[in-house]
């Protein structure tokens, strides 16, 4: 009923445009949907510069014309970098979204870079480092990006498993529960919350970015801010796996999900998102 991860055309590589995500989520119904364009300030970046502003704006307002049932939301998803810092802070601060997703997709890893959100990562550096060498500086890098308060969530919190499952088998948070819990803390403190980030499902982890562990530590440390997002980069994966993804922070001991407007957040309980579902699709199918 709700996604807050979607890239259009606007994102490198997003394969729709927003006017396509606006009309399929009228069609199933979708209460609210949440483009969240990837901004990118390192060269190493695919979608580095990208970014059109203005072409943003426009294609937001044909798509808000086309779905008016449909809220959309503008967002950004950001590539969080400690030394980028202070850049991230100057671009944010002179722009008004809905919201930020701060992410990492970068790790500075003692001999080089490497971009965890892509194949290449596994060439680059998992296939000669352990497990701990490779997910630790991960998470040290999402703590700064934690500490930092740059995002109103945190994106697919422990993506470092996608190519990482390959290498070094299932995730088990439970082997670096100390760092994980940190930046649970972290975010907390900070009021950062976190997403369900159902892209996980349908690639290789075969679990959400982060699963249940996680959500439940998070929840136990005084969480209370979760978005739902798809990460859909085509219209195909609209809402995907949404269903599971508030059976999962239902699991965790959420009773509802979060949204944002202007960068005020708002919770949309789980009982009234299953009250309308069951409403549109009366015979259970
Ligand atoms: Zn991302
Ligand atoms: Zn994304």
């Amino acid at each position: 009923m709700i996604d807050l991860h979607v890239h259009s055309t606007c994102s490198a590589d997003g394969g729709a445009n927003i006017a396509d995500y606006a009309r399929r989520a009228q069609e199933l119904g979708l209460v609210e949907v949440g483009l969240c364009e990837h901004a990118d300030f390192d060269p190493r970046d695919r979608s580095y510069r990208y970014l059109d502003l203005a072409c943003y704006d426009r294609e937001m307002a044909a798509a808000r014309a086309i779905a008016p049932e449909v809220r959309l939301r503008q967002g950004v998803e950001i590539t969080y970098q400690a030394n980028l810092e202070a850049e991230l802070r100057t671009w944010l601060a002179g722009k008004r979204w809905d919201y930020v997703i701060a992410s990492v997709h970068l790790v500075d890893y003692d001999d080089g870079w490497a971009m965890v959100s892509e194949p290449s990562a596994v060439e680059a550096y998992f296939g000669r480092h352990s497990q701990r060498q490779a997910y630790l500086p991960y998470f040290e890098e999402l703590l700064r990006a934690a500490r930092s308060g740059l995002g109103d969530v945190l994106g697919h919190f422990d993506l470092v498993k996608r190519y990482g499952v390959a290498q070094y088998g299932r995730f088990e948070p439970a082997s670096f529960a100390d760092e994980i819990r940190a930046v649970l803390r972290a975010a907390v403190e900070a009021g950062v919350g976190l997403e369900i980030n159902t892209s996980g499902l349908r690639q290789a982890p075969g679990d959400p970015y982060p699963g249940l562990t996680v959500l439940r530590w998070y929840r136990e440390l005084g969480g209370e801010i979760l978005t739902v997002g798809s990460d859909a980069h085509r219209v195909e994966h609209l809402a995907a796996a949404a269903d599971q993804a508030l059976a999962l922070a239902r699991a965790a001991g959420f009773s509802a999900i979060t949204t944002f407007e202007a960068q005020a957040a708002r919770w949309i309980t789980l009982d009234d998102l299953e009250a309308r579902k069951a409403f549109l699709q009366p015979d259970g199918g």
